[in-house]
C-alpha cells in the first residue's frame, strides 16, 4: 500500500482507516487487476465483482439501512469514498462495481418505501442484484431536465416509454432506477422515479455499447412498459429531487474513485523511475523527472483534501452543492494529469495494452464527463458563489 499518512486527516476516524487498510489487504488478495488480458468478458467479470463484493461485506456501505443489510443507518460518505479510492487504485472494473450497487440503488435508500427497501436493499448488499441507474437520454445528458422518456398514469399503474442511454449495468442489472417525465409541471418539476426489474415487459436493451474502458453499458428502450404505482419511488413530480440528492453523495465518490486511479499512477510512476536505468543513473535522479513526480504527488493531495471535505461535510449534515462539485472537478481533471505523466515515464511501456498505467489512461477518461462533465461541475461552482455574493451583498 502506498503513503497512507492521510488516513490521519482530521476528517476521517479511526473507522475509516480500518475501514481502508483492511479493505486494501482484501483486494490485494482478492481482486483480479486484469481480466481482459486473461481473457474473461466484461460482464462476466463485472458479475463475479459484484458477487465477490458482496460476499466479503463490502457492499453493505453501498446502501443505508442496517435492517437492509446497509452498514449504517444512512450511507456514509467517508467510507464509500475509501473504498472507492482503495478499488479504483486495484481495478477500474471492481470499483465500478461497487459504486453502481449504490448509484443505482440510493433513490431507494434516501425516498423508496419500506417495501422497495426490504425488497431491494438487502439483496444489492449481498451482490446478489445488480442495480443500475437511468437518467440519461440520447437528447438529455448535461441537460437532464430536458428529458423525454415519459410516464402516463393509468389507474394504480404507469407506463413508461422512451429511451435511456448510457445506462452503466445496461444488460447485467437485476433493476433500473428510471427518472420520467411524468408532467405535473414543465422542466424538472416533472419528472418522477421508479423501480423498473430487469423482466418487466415493455423494457428491452435496445443496445449495447462498447467504450475506451470496458464495462456493462446500455441504451435502453421502453414500450408500453407497465409497472404498478408500488413501483414509484417518493411523490410524483419529485423525481428530480431524488436523483440530485442521490448524485450528491455519489458525485463525491466519482472524485474519491479519480483520486484512487491518481494514486496508482504515482506508486506506478515511482518504482518505474527508480528502477528504470539510463545515462548511468536512474529516471529518478533527474531533476525534470523529480519536477514530475513532485507535480503529481501535490495534485493528489489537492485533490484528496477537497474529496475528503466534502465528504466530511456531507456526513456531519450539511449541504455540499459547491463542495462536491470542487471535488469531482480538480480529482478527475488533475488525476487525468497526472497519469499522462506516469504514462510519459514509462516510455513506450505505458502505451501497452494492459499495463497498468496504459489501464489508468482509459479508466480515468468518462469520470470528466459522467455525473456531470467539469464544465457542468464549474457552472454549479460559480452559480453558489454568485448566489453567496447576492445573499450577502459582499462581492
Ligand atoms: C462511461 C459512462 C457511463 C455512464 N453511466 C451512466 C449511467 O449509469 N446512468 C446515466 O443516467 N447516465 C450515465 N452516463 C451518461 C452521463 O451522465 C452523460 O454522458 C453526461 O451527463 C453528459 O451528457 P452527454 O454525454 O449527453 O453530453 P452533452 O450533454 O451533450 O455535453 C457534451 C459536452 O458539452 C460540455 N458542456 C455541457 N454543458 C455545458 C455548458 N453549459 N457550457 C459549456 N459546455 C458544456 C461538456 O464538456 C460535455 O461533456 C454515462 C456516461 C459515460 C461516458
Amino acid at each position: 500500500m502506498p503513503d497512507t499518512s492521510y488516513l490521519d486527516w482530521p476528517f476521517l476516524e479511526q473507522r475509516h482507516k480500518e475501514l481502508a487498510l483492511s479493505l486494501d489487504r482484501w483486494a490485494t488478495a482478492n481482486i483480479d487487476e486484469a481480466p481482459h488480458a486473461r481473457g474473461l468478458e466484461t460482464d462476466h467479470a463485472c458479475i463475479g465483482l459484484v458477487r465477490e463484493l458482496g460476499g466479503a461485506n463490502w457492499l453493505r456501505y453501498a446502501v443505508g439501512g442496517q435492517a437492509f443489510g446497509g452498514s449504517a443507518e444512512t450511507i456514509d460518505t467517508r467510507g464509500v469514498c475509501l473504498i472507492r479510492e482503495t478499488l479504483a487504485r486495484h481495478s477500474g472494473l471492481a470499483d465500478f462495481a461497487f459504486a453502481m450497487q449504490g448509484l443505482g440503488s440510493g433513490a431507494i435508500t434516501l425516498h423508496g418505501s419500506e417495501e422497495q427497501k426490504r425488497l431491494y436493499l438487502p439483496r444489492v448488499a449481498a451482490g446478489s442484484a445488480i442495480a443500475a441507474f437511468a437518467l440519461s437520454e440520447p437528447d438529455a445528458g448535461s441537460d437532464v431536465a430536458a428529458m423525454q422518456c415519459a410516464a402516463r398514469r393509468e389507474g394504480d399503474a404507469y407506463v413508461l416509454n422512451g429511451e435511456k442511454t448510457w445506462i452503466s449495468n445496461g444488460g447485467i442489472a437485476d433493476f433500473y432506477v428510471v427518472f420520467a417525465r411524468s408532467g405535473e409541471a414543465p422542466g424538472a418539476r416533472g419528472i418522477t422515479a421508479f423501480v423498473v426489474d430487469a423482466g418487466a415487459t415493455g423494457l428491452e436493451i435496445a443496445e449495447r455499447i462498447e467504450v475506451i474502458a470496458p464495462h456493462p453499458l446500455a441504451r435502453l428502450r421502453f414500450s408500453d412498459c407497465r409497472i404498478p404505482l408500488s413501483q414509484r419511488i417518493g411523490e410524483a413530480g419529485q423525481g428530480f429531487k431524488v436523483a440530485m440528492r442521490t448524485l450528491d453523495i455519489f458525485r463525491t465518490s466519482v472524485a474519491a474513485a479519480a483520486l484512487g486511479f491518481a494514486r496508482r499512477a504515482l506508486d506506478e510512476a515511482l518504482r518505474h523511475a527508480t528502477t528504470r536505468r539510463m545515462f548511468n543513473r536512474t529516471l529518478a535522479d533527474f531533476q525534470l523527472t523529480q519536477a514530475k513526480l513532485a507535480d503529481m504527488a501535490a495534485a493528489i493531495d489537492a485533490a484528496a483534501l477537497l474529496v475528503y471535505r466534502a465528504a466530511w461535510l456531507r456526513d456531519q449534515g450539511a449541504s455540499i452543492t459547491r463542495e462536491a462539485a470542487m471535488a469531482k472537478m480538480v480529482a478527475t481533471e488533475s488525476a487525468q494529469q497526472v497519469i499522462d505523466a506516469a504514462v510519459q515515464i514509462f516510455g513506450a511501456l505505458g502505451v501497452v495494452s494492459e499495463a497498468p498505467v496504459e489501464r489508468l489512461y482509459r479508466d480515468i477518461r468518462a469520470l470528466r464527463i459522467y455525473e456531470g462533465a467539469t464544465e457542468v461541475q464549474k457552472l454549479i461552482i460559480a452559480r453558489e458563489l454568485l448566489k453567496n455574493a447576492a445573499a450577502t451583498g459582499k462581492p
